[in-house]
């Protein structure tokens, strides 16, 4: 087998037009967003209106049907162009989210949900998490009861990003109790339905980055889910779900790559031109070798990347790698930002030089959609052998 690594024609193509429209948008425009919220309309509108929120979804239902390689191109070079994780966040969702649709739900549902998000004439939100049950998916308490042809969901979820704007809302939850099932991740479902605020109440969390797109608390009262809404059979959401955690993986994963590099342009960008003791700062070697450590270790993360995307485009089994790329790409990514306020001194702590607030999206990236203890303990026990330790 050959291993290329340079992009396809079609790919540095792809490459060229993201980065061309994210020109439009920068750096004082994600600071701006950044300092009063709200939801980034216009940079939204223009890679809908482009055609690109449909890149992985077929050509059937209005997409561009690529893969998740492709996909990973586009997002790294989104958040590298200093959008970060309030521009890659804002089209998170269109990119990916919908695949339980893709590849479980029904023609009729392809054909109703999928063109929207496509279009951006809809936007979706993701909700699993739940206070009461953290990264441990089958402690889900959210309860959808069947009452004839609809469901009626009552809970709370937690965490759920860009709920303020959605329409829509792809949500994992309990049909089945706990103790009717044998495993703990069987008996919940998966419903794509209208987030109906009358019964829905969104509360956005006051949190450390990313102000541009919120993250929400939803207390859900009585929600009416039409049966039709429901993605598969009921019961098998966790699996459906579990479907689309390794390319979630790689996106999130190409996407810290893509700050981390934006956070080295500048630091180094900065390091030629800061003159102290009569020299460029960049001169001296404590402040040369972590950036280059920094371009080593993101290099490395990005190849693991796209080793993974491959393998998921090429049905190899790419849990590992997807694994790996996450964990690694977060933690350069956020090796590069932090070298990356170092090397500014004192004006690394200022808005208006950017890196603090790439430092505080960044984190997200280590944070969710799983934590590095856990992607840890999985190449511990599925990698390794080693005997589950949770
Ligand atoms: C900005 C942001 C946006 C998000 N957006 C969404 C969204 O749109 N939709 C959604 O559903 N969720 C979203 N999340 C939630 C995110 O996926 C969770 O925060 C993440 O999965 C971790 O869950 P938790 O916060 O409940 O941590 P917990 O499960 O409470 O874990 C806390 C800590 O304990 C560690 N830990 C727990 N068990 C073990 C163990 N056995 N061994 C070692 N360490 C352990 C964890 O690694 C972690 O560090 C978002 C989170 C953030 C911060």
């Amino acid at each position: 087998m050959t291993i290329d690594f340079e992009l396809t024609e079609l790919q540095q193509t792809l490459r060229d037009a993201v980065i061309k429209i994210c020109a439009r948008f920068d750096d004082d425009y994600w600071l701006q967003r950044d300092r009063d919220g709200g939801f980034p309309h216009d940079f939204y509108r223009a890679l809908a209106s482009d055609g690109w929120l449909g890149i992985c979804i077929p050509q059937a239902y209005g997409g561009s049907g690529l893969g998740i390689t492709d996909a990973a191109i586009m997002m790294e070079a989104i958040s590298a162009s200093g959008a970060g994780l309030s521009g890659a966040s804002a089209v998170h969702m269109n990119i990916f989210g919908l695949n339980p649709v893709v590849v479980y739900g029904s023609e009729e549902q392809k054909r109703r949900m999928l063109p929207p998000i496509v279009a951006g004439a809809e936007k979706a939100c993701f909700a699993v998490t739940e206070p009461n049950a953290g990264l441990e998916t089958g402690k889900l308490q959210t309860r959808a009861e069947r009452h004839g042809d609809r469901y009626v969901i009552t809970g709370a979820k937690i965490w759920i990003s860009t709920a303020q704007v959605a329409d829509k809302m792809l949500i994992l939850v309990r049909t089945t109790p706990r103790e009717a099932v044998r495993k703990s991740t069987d008996g919940l479902s998966l419903f794509y339905t209208a987030l109906d605020r009358r019964f829905v109440e969104v509360c956005e969390i006051e949190k450390m980055g990313r102000k541009a797109v919120d993250s929400n608390q939803l207390f859900i009262d009585g929600l009416e889910v039409p049966i039709d809404d429901r993605i598969g059979e009921e019961g098998r959401g966790f699996h459906y779900i579990l479907h689309g955690m390794n390319p979630e993986r790689i996106l999130i994963a190409a996407e810290a790559v893509g700050l981390g590099r934006a956070a080295l342009r500048r630091a180094t960008a900065y390091a030629k031109e800061r003159v102290v003791f009569d020299r460029p700062i960049g001169q001296n070697q404590a402040i040369q070798h972590p950036l280059a450590e920094c371009w080593m270790e993101l290099e490395a993360a990005n190849l693991m990347v796209f080793k993974a995307a491959q393998q998921y485009d090429n049905d190899v089994p790419c849990g590992p790698s997807a694994n790996a790329a996450k964990y690694l790409a977060a933690e350069a990514g956020f090796k590069a930002c932090q070298t990356a306020i170092m090397t500014h001194g004192g004006y690394g702590y200022a808005k208006e030089y950017h890196v603090e607030r790439y430092l505080r999206e960044i984190m997200i990236t280590r944070i969710a959609p799983v934590s590095p203890q856990l992607i840890l303990c999985f190449i511990a026990e599925k990698v390794l052998g080693l005997p589950k330790s949770y």
